[in-house]
């Protein structure tokens, strides 16, 4: 399988997930991530939640938001800005994740100040 093949066939697996996925609310999956991560919304894919989080409704309705975010700006609508706000301004500041803190219930000083709140 050449390069051409593979950047092909990577390109349609996010189309199809895409296409199946978008309109979907997504059950969480719980899995092991990344440390400092409670949780990660991977569009087209759906929401991962760590064990240690399962069952915390603040992190499922923060990654729910995200999803809402990709449902509302579309795969690379989202991905371009997630990643535009998070160079220009930073994730504790970037307005994607002030928006799904705020929705998910954080207080005030978390939705500002979130390392202060989660490491
Ligand atoms: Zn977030």
């Amino acid at each position: 399988m050449n390069l051409y093949t593979k950047i092909g066939l990577g390109i349609g697996i996010f189309v199809i997930a895409d296409t199946i996925n978008r309109q979907r609310t997504p059950k969480p999956i719980v899995m092991n991530l990344p440390k400092p991560m409670r949780g990660a919304c991977i569009p087209p894919f759906g929401i991962f939640i760590t064990p240690k989080n399962a069952m915390d409704p603040t992190v499922i309705a923060h990654e729910l938001c995200h999803w809402q975010q990709y449902q509302r700006l579309g795969l690379i609508g989202f991905a371009a800005k997630y990643i535009g706000q998070s160079l220009s301004t930073g994730y504790g500041k970037m307005g994607m994740e002030k928006e799904c803190r705020q929705q998910s219930g954080e207080s005030n000083h978390c939705v500002n100040h979130y390392r202060q709140c989660y490491g």
